[in-house]
């Protein structure tokens, strides 16, 4: 779908009309409210504004467009939304044309999705033959899973006499290459076709959107010699790391409870459904993957660890709880009693006793592995030593300073060592990462002294890889926050936010009149003089969403059509429109220092604008200083004169520079 088909989408979309399709609205003033369907909730907190068509929760911050609403709501994807917005308001819309190639790929999967749909359904119907129901739903009785669960998970059972599936999928007029390629069966040397499952009970993997890709099979037999489960091989339709069984069940409760239970395997997943504990996914026995989780991610940003009783198992499993530390989630643990797993737990519980057997007892990750490795620490310095190196591992990938300080502090008395030395080795470590990381281009601030010498996923795979082309990759939103976390620890927080003030300004006030020049008798826009005032620094915008704004300013700003709000607010790419509506939303953080005259914003911009393009530059020149002395004091620089000499000429100027900046700041409050 062109940008122009959806502009006109967003244009014709009522959004009032469309959150009531599914929140029920009140009027308030000019706006609407309604309880928020994205977070549990007693009394409304989700605004929308017909007059800016975006609505938004004040409480939990999600919302934007009539596109962002139905994709966050329906679990749509981006190009879904449309679509289904452009029916319902009876927009005509063409789908994007497809190569020949992009076409084959695309048949390809489509073909590969329905032999796995058929293969499912041929599963679930050999569940209740003779023999499937002696084998496979005996077993599945057996473990105390209700019909309908056995039926919303489509479970099912492969017959065991090595072909059935091949035989059955062939009568039906499927290719031996498909079942190869999906893995229902795999050739064998004299050119005959094996069913890979058979004689197993069979769990389907399904898709965000549903769709089977791929099967885990337990074996019936006892024989030490066969693998317990086997699973579909990779295939273009099937990435282990990229998928969670049961998400697509649980994505909706995950985002209600805002919270996701992370277990082992399918068993446990289905038990703990069967309970009533709907938010809970399996990362299928293999560690977690960083796909994996930002899949978790999309939906919450709480995650609670099940373990059960085996300690070389959850040590195990510690480093990937240090991604999701990294990721930026909040992380728990729940410890089972001695000798249960979540599958045989919850049969025993019901949901609300389960419930508050979590409430009780999940403990926050980095607590309880200090007490975990504090158990087995002897008093020997050396284990000790060990013992703080690994926490402080964990401490040092979070993002929030705030959230790493307290933990230090807490840290230092449960180990009972001292505070510094806690906080020194985090520091070291963060350091160690940075180094090691690809340092994000730093913005090409270039004073006069040192010119001279400067140069300077998937989630839903099926829509991405072959039709949702227009769109950046599933995860890229997910991919984009982990670039920001990167450059906010890399130093660039506070020079982000004040490129934040830019970016609203370029969405507001881009196409408003900054000033009139009489002589020329022309006037400049807003967004003409940010972009040319950053030209004639030489700076560009580090934080990789305001940039890209400012490069769709520059490249559409000559449009005679450009309306800058409602350009980005109905823009294709969601995290320009996504940004854009929150950036809409926010206060003018400036206007307190403004206060004294009481002209509306739009009559100010040319003070307004000015002030927060200095105060940028003043930041950037901030962070210059910070960098500039600690080459000062770097003792390669001590040794070297002329590197000396070169970096404290450069301290001066940069001095200067701070200085002439903040008397513009600080004249213009006092002047207004
Ligand atoms: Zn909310």
């Amino acid at each position: 779908m062109d940008s122009l088909t959806i502009q006109r989408i967003i244009d014709t979309a009522n959004i009032v009309d469309v959150v009531s399709d599914f929140v029920t609205l009140h009027r308030r003033g000019v706006n609407y409210v309604g309880l928020c369907p994205f977070h549990d909730e007693k009394t409304p907190s989700f605004y929308v504004s017909p007059s800016k068509g975006i609505c938004k929760c004040f409480s939990c911050g999600k919302g934007g467009n009539a596109i962002h609403f139905l994709m966050e709501h329906e679990q749509m994807s981006f190009s879904q939304a449309a679509e289904w917005l452009a029916k319902k308001y009876g927009i005509p819309f063409q789908k994007r044309e497809f190569t020949d190639k992009e076409k084959a790929l695309h048949k390809e999967r489509e073909s590969m999705f329905i032999v796995n749909q058929f293969a499912a359904d041929f599963f679930a119907e050999n569940l209740y033959t003779d023999r499937g129901r002696a084998i496979g739903l005996n077993y599945l009785k057996n473990r105390k899973f209700r019909d309908d669960i056995i039926k919303k998970f489509q479970l099912g059972y492969c017959p065991d006499n090595g072909h059935s599936t091949a035989d059955a999928a062939t009568a039906k007029g499927f290719n031996r290459d498909l079942l190869v390629k999906t893995g229902l069966c795999y050739q064998k040397e004299d050119g005959s076709l094996r069913d890979r499952f058979w004689g197993r009970v069979i769990f389907p993997v399904h898709s965000l959107s549903g769709k089977v890709v791929a099967f885990g099979g337990r074996i019936m037999k006892s024989d030490p010699k066969a693998a317990k489960y086997v699973n579909s091989p990779e295939s273009i339709i099937y990435s282990k790391s990229n998928e969670l069984y049961g998400l697509y069940f649980a994505k909706q409760a995950i985002t209600r409870k805002d919270r996701c239970f992370l277990v082992e395997g399918y068993a446990d997943v289905i038990s703990m459904v069967q309970s009533g504990i709907e938010n809970v996914v399996a990362s299928s026995g293999t560690s977690l993957t960083n796909g994996q989780i930002r899949l978790i991610h999309r939906f919450t940003n709480n995650i609670t660890v099940l373990y059960d009783g085996d300690k070389a198992g959850i040590k195990a499993s510690l480093r990937g709880i240090d991604m999701l530390l990294a990721e930026g989630m909040n992380v728990k643990v729940l410890l089972l009693p001695d000798g249960e797993d979540p599958d045989s737990f919850s049969q025993k519980h019901s949901a609300s006793s389960f419930q508050d057997y979590i409430d009780k007892n999940q403990v926050d990750f980095i607590r309880f592995k200090v007490n975990l490795l504090l158990e087995d620490a002897s008093d020997d310095p050396i284990s000790r030593s060990n013992l703080i190196k690994e926490i402080t591992q964990s401490i040092s990938v979070i993002d929030d300073p705030i959230v790493r300080s307290v933990y230090i502090t807490e840290c230092s008395q449960i180990l009972r060592v001292d505070e510094q030395l806690l906080i020194n080795d985090v520091n070291k470590r963060q350091r160690e990462k940075y180094s090691a990381t690809p340092v994000p281009a730093r913005p090409a601030h270039r004073t006069e002294a040192d010119n001279a010498e400067l140069q300077e996923n998937s989630s839903e795979t099926e829509t991405t890889k072959s039709t949702a082309v227009e769109q950046p990759a599933e995860n890229s939103i997910e991919k984009l926050k982990s670039d920001i976390r990167a450059l906010k620890r890399a130093g660039y927080e506070l020079i982000m936010k004040k490129e934040r003030l830019i970016a609203q300004y370029l969405v507001r006030f881009a196409d408003k009149e900054f000033c009139y020049l009489e002589e020329e008798e022309q006037s400049i826009t807003v967004g003409e003089y940010i972009s040319q005032s950053l030209e004639n620094d030489n700076l560009e915008l580090v934080h990789p969403i305001y940039k890209r704004i400012l490069e769709l300013y520059r490249e559409n700003a000559n449009n005679p059509d450009f309306v800058s709000e409602r350009f980005f607010i109905s823009h294709p790419e969601e995290f320009v429109s996504l940004t854009a509506a929150s950036l809409i939303e926010e206060p003018y953080q400036l206007s307190q220092i403004f206060s004294k005259s009481s002209a509306p914003v739009e009559e100010k911009l040319f003070e307004l604008t000015t002030h927060i393009m200095t105060d940028y530059q003043y930041e950037i020149v901030h962070f210059e200083i910070d960098k500039v002395l600690k080459e000062i004091q770097d003792p390669a620089t001590i040794e070297n004169p002329e590197l000396f000499i070169s970096a404290h000429n450069r301290y001066k100027t940069l001095l200067n520079a701070r200085n002439e900046l903040a008397k513009k700041l600080g004249d213009r409050v006092v002047h207004l």
